[in-house]
């Protein structure tokens, strides 16, 4: 990482950029304030221009065409060239959205909740209900902690398909990444338009883990701005 952030734009053909920070946010772990205005100066964005999501890893998703703080989302939609989308994850996975036509962004957050419920379908449903057509999305699901460090329990481990499941002495592990993919499939978006990172938060010193660094554990912002 040589810039203070990790840039996936080229993925959106640099129409778009979607960056996100990495652990700096472990070294001031003041208010979330703080850390959100750290964020958005190291991704050399204005914080009068952000839509921050007050994230309960529900399946809720919000359009948005105004910058500020959006309480109970785990997902926002926009429209907006002025407005920057952004979310916080340690683990979970980022899902970054894009309608190459229509220039919609979506920013959803994912963790097993997400994941294995309704998220996906929900934001998807809401780009169609705007007038996309699912073979103009393109898809990133971001650095997120990969199948071989994320054990889940039984419960959680029925949720999932198989194939994004792996079992070992009797322990369960969950790959949100396969499962975020499948469900994408099935929401009938072509294969080659969805774009899939290697990174794993868990291994990656520097990125945020929770399974990794506990409560101690920074948060990692992403954002998605118009190019
Ligand atoms: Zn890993």
């Amino acid at each position: 990482m040589n810039k203070p952030f990790l840039d996936f734009s080229d993925v959106f053909a640099n129409r778009i950029r979607a960056v996100m920070t990495g652990n700096q946010t472990r070294a001031f772990s003041s208010s979330l304030e703080e850390a959100r205005q750290e964020a958005a100066t190291l991704c050399r964005l204005q914080t009068d221009r952000i839509a921050f999501p007050l994230q309960t890893h529900s399946d809720i998703v919000k359009w948005v065409s105004h910058s500020g703080i959006f309480a109970d989302a785990d997902g926002l939609i926009t429209q907006s060239a002025k407005v920057v989308l952004s979310l916080q994850v340690a683990d979970c996975v980022p899902v970054f959205i894009y309608d190459r036509r229509k220039n919609t962004r979506g920013l959803i957050h994912a963790g097993w909740r997400g994941t294995t419920g309704s998220i996906t379908a929900r934001a998807i449903n809401y780009f169609i209900d705007k007038g996309t057509d699912v073979h103009d999305l393109i898809v990133y699901l971001g650095p997120a902690i990969c199948r071989d460090h994320y054990e889940v329990g039984a419960e959680v481990a029925q949720l999932f398909h198989k194939s994004s499941l792996k079992k070992s002495s009797s322990r369960f592990y969950a790959d949100l990444r396969s499962e975020l993919t499948l469900k994408l499939l099935e929401l009938g978006l072509p294969a080659n338009n969805i774009h899939v990172s290697d990174l794993c938060t868990y291994e990656e010193p520097k990125c945020c883990s929770y399974r990794r660094d506990g409560k101690t554990a920074g948060r990692m912002f992403a954002f998605m701005e118009d190019a």
